[in-house]
């Protein structure tokens, strides 16, 4: 436990500023304190003294913070109308999906197996899809 003294930091106004504030860091998973700030590979929170290693993390969660591309390297957005560019089996469908298939009002998620997209077909229902299928139309 590694509390700062309240008061008299000794650091200087500014460092504290921007130590303070910086929004793209996580809250402290101890205490969900906003206030972490970066020490090389480490965050540190100043309310409770917890250190801990963002690079783990990062590198499960793989690339690029969750953007998701469609198969040219458009990103995808929540509401997208794409185009399917190959035909896509479909259990009990003699057809499947065929390419050229227009899916509107796509929604994008953390599906299993790479399948990122969720969305409605018509004459199929709602499915997902990997994105690396689709074309943004
Ligand atoms: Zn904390």
């Amino acid at each position: 436990m590694r509390v700062r003294p309240a008061g008299a930091t000794g650091w200087p106004p500014d460092l504290e500023y921007t130590l303070s504030v910086n929004e793209t860091l996580p809250p402290c998973p101890e205490c969900s304190s906003a206030y972490t700030y970066e020490m090389g590979a480490l965050l540190i929170c100043p309310e409770c003294g917890h250190e801990w290693s963002l690079s783990s993390a990062d590198s499960e969660s793989g690339a690029e913070d969750g953007v998701i591309k469609d198969s040219v390297g458009n990103v995808l957005a929540d509401g997208d109308t794409v185009t399917v560019i190959k035909t896509l089996k479909v259990k009990g469908s003699p057809s499947g999906i065929k390419a050229g298939t227009k899916v509107r009002n796509i929604r994008l998620v953390n599906g299993v197996d790479g399948h990122d997209i969720d969305c409605k077909i018509d004459g199929f229902g709602a499915m997902q899809l990997k994105s690396s299928v689709v074309r943004k139309a």
